[in-house]
């Protein structure tokens, strides 16, 4: 075979010929569902190229600036690309916006005032949320400020609950959030065209609330992004998807010009705006991240269905399963035992490009009621877009895993897992004689 034999460097890296043959099968049976990710990613790519050169992205964009930051040309162009491929007025790329929780209190923070009541038409948001709306006490949180919040859960098949949604939204109703990932629940994550959906519905009752998603972990599995269906706002972090795994930090906002503007003034201060906030040297990452987050989106993609095929073929039950359409990047393994999970996560660990002599261990982490284990060995410390994992120790023993810069690394740390666990006794090689 042309002289060389892909197994050789599988072999080097410990992999049996066993594993590798039962997940080599697997893989060419998806070979179908790949090439439909791809074209996903090629329409895509050609979204954020086309964005970048309509706005004249020049050399001079990568430069950067110090002190205030007035007249940062490549900061200004970047929010215009990123205004442009998510079809809004404006949007706030920043540097300034330390993670995903920032970039979501900030834009709720900035476009709520006292009086005024969020909307979570979709159930319970994200863990780090709950302390920022005031579900959970907390210093400095919207109920703080007098901003009172309702929750409306999806019905027990995933549905929309329509007809509470319509009771709960009143005329104090100011801002609805929608997280269209399902983030560590077992809800489903929502399409974009069933947040389009639910847009429509709530827009028919009240047409000036301002409907705001949560799009971190969606960016780029689908053609269309939320404000493509309806959305005012599309908020996420640059660590995740849309970083492509180069920016080293940052959170955006897409949205309205009143929604960014009311952004910028909360960041910053009110007269000074998007106007200030020096980039520094970050600007060649954010450009070149961008431009590559449709491809390492798909990268990560090809891995959680890799990863949701193997574990299933083997009778763990996975989520989503190895056959439903994917609107984001995360895969749930159900273990049913502790022992499995942590060999699952010494195995992604055992594959990382950076601390893969480290073997994970199961701590206490604080907010949490059990302990936690994570595999994490990437070039950007705490990266979900860079191949991880992690999950509470308790049951039903669920490991959650997501990212990959490259399928090819996706795919090895998945056969690294499997490899763990069969060294492990936990999976039999004989399970893999099918
Ligand atoms: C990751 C995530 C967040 C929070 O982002 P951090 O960067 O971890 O603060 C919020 N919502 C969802 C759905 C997420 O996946």
């Amino acid at each position: 075979m042309n002289g060389f034999n892909i197994f050789d460097g599988y072999k080097d890296r410990g992999i049996s010929p066993e594993v590798y043959e039962f997940c080599e099968k697997i893989w060419k049976d998806l070979k179908p569902r790949f090439d439909m990710i791809d074209e996903v990613s090629e329409y895509n790519q050609m979204k954020v190229l086309g964005a970048m050169q309509e706005c004249n992205v020049a050399e001079s964009c990568l430069l950067g600036t110090t002190g205030y930051g007035y007249n940062d040309l490549g900061r200004d162009t970047l929010e215009k690309v990123y205004a442009k491929v998510f079809h809004t007025e404006d949007a706030l790329v920043r540097p300034q916006i330390t993670c995903g929780t920032h970039a979501l209190a900030l834009a709720l923070m900035s476009n709520l005032r006292p009086g005024d009541e969020l909307l979570s038409p979709v159930g319970k948001p994200y863990d780090t949320l709950e302390e920022v709306i005031g579900i959970r006490p907390s210093k400095g949180s919207l109920k703080e400020y007098g901003v009172t919040y309702s929750q409306v859960d999806l019905l027990e098949n995933g549905d929309f609950d329509y007809e509470n949604i319509k009771k709960a939204i009143n005329d104090r109703t100011k801002l609805v959030t929608i997280q269209r990932s399902k983030g560590y629940q077992t809800r489903p994550t929502l399409s974009v065209k069933r947040i389009g959906e639910l847009i429509s519905f709530i827009k028919n009752i009240k047409p000036d609330i301002v409907c705001m998603v949560d799009n971190c972990y969606g960016e780029f599995t689908e053609p269309l992004e939320p404000t493509d269906v309806g959305a005012d706002a599309v908020v996420g972090s640059l660590i995740k998807n849309p970083g492509g795994g180069l920016a080293p930090i940052g959170g955006y906002i897409a949205g309205t010009k009143e929604f960014v503007e009311n952004a910028a003034y909360r960041l910053t201060s009110p007269g000074l705006g998007k106007e200030v906030g020096a980039s520094l040297g970050i600007l060649p990452q954010f450009f070149q991240g961008f431009f590559l987050a449709p491809t390492v989106t798909a990268n990560a993609l090809k891995g959680a269905i890799f990863a949701a095929n193997i574990y299933e073929k083997l009778g763990f039950s996975v989520l989503p399963n190895s056959t439903e359409s994917r609107h984001d990047i995360i895969q749930a393994v159900t273990f049913n035992n502790p022992d499995a999970m942590i060999a699952f996560c010494k195995g992604i660990q055992f594959a990382a490009p950076v601390d893969s002599f480290v073997t994970p261990e199961p701590w206490d982490m604080p907010g949490y009621d059990s302990k936690v284990i994570m595999a994490a060995g990437a070039f950007v410390s705490g990266s979900s877009i860079e191949l991880s994992a992690d999950g509470p120790i308790k049951p039903p023993y669920s490991v959650y895993f997501q990212g990959g810069l490259t399928w090819q690394h996706a795919k090895f740390g998945i056969i690294r897992s499997l490899q763990e666990l069969v060294n492990s006794r936990i999976v039999d090689t004989g399970n893999l004689l099918c």
